[in-house]
């Protein structure tokens, strides 16, 4: 190992603010392109499994049949969904030689490659430059010049109100044992196109009171659909009133 190849040994022990400067370049002139879409293990989030599943123009059971694996979690509501790795040859089935053919919506994982972020909000490498040869290449980044490059900005938006779901769940060990209500909630969050049925197909919308410019924008953007599944899952599980439910005609008589 050369003195530059311990440098990025140390630095992957390093914890990176957004400041921090590290060199990287990725193209298909490294000879480890592609390499590191083989044999990976990528969970995705409900955003990454809305942009993937909208970037190949498949409804969200089909790309979730196809291309995931879904694995509970002990004494958890919600399972890990985890990108399929072929059989075969354990590559990712969106790599071809000319690099990754679902760019444009690959998931946050890939986007962040070759760092990853701690639980603190500060960065670290997760490779070296023996395994990423991209690590050896002269052009130099600011952590938070990089991130703006992959366009990760909605990532993290989405991903953050994620946790406001995931985090209380963590916390609270809910003593919920109810196999539907798990069902319920990973169709919200992984199966929207579902989730949209369950709302304009049932008597949801009997039942709650939502705004009508609310209701048009979840018949016409996964992403607030994707919102609004976060705000449901809040109120059914958390009780957090977020939503309103409407009064009964017979109530509001008697009123
Ligand atoms: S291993 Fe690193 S340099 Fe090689 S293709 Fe992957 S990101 Fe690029
Ligand atoms: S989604 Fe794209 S970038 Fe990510 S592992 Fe697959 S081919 Fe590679």
């Amino acid at each position: 190992m050369n003195e530059q190849d311990l440098k990025q040994r140390k630095e992957m022990d390093l914890r990176m603010d957004p400041e921090h400067i590290f060199k990287f370049d990725c193209s298909k002139d490294v000879s480890c392109f592609t390499k590191c879409c083989q044999d990976v293990t990528i969970v995705l989030t409900p955003y990454d499994v809305l942009r993937l599943k909208n970037g190949l123009s498949i409804s969200s059971d089909q790309f979730l049949d196809d291309y995931t694996i879904i694995r509970p979690q002990p004494r958890r509501l919600i399972p890990l969904v985890i990108l399929k790795m072929n059989d075969q040859d354990k590559k990712c089935p969106f790599v071809t030689q000319e690099g990754c053919t679902v760019y444009q919506d690959r998931p946050w994982p890939c986007r962040m490659y070759p760092l990853d972020m701690n639980d603190d909000g500060t960065f670290r490498l997760m490779t070296d430059a023996s395994r990423c040869l991209g690590l050896k290449e002269e052009r130099s980044w600011r952590i938070y010049e990089w991130l703006i490059s992959q366009e990760i900005i909605p990532y993290d938006e989405m991903n953050d109100l994620f946790s406001e779901v995931t985090s209380p769940l963590r916390a609270q060990e809910l003593d919920i044992d109810n196999p539907d209500i798990s069902k319920m909630i990973v169709m919200a969050l992984y199966n929207l196109d579902k989730f949209r049925e369950f709302i304009f197909d049932s008597s949801f919308l009997d039942r709650f009171d939502i705004d009508p410019i609310k209701i048009v924008k979840l018949q016409k953007s996964d992403e607030e659909l994707l919102k609004f599944a976060f705000d449901w899952i809040k109120f059914g599980i958390f009780g957090q009133k977020i939503l309103r439910i409407k009064q009964q005609p017979d109530k509001k008589a008697q009123e």
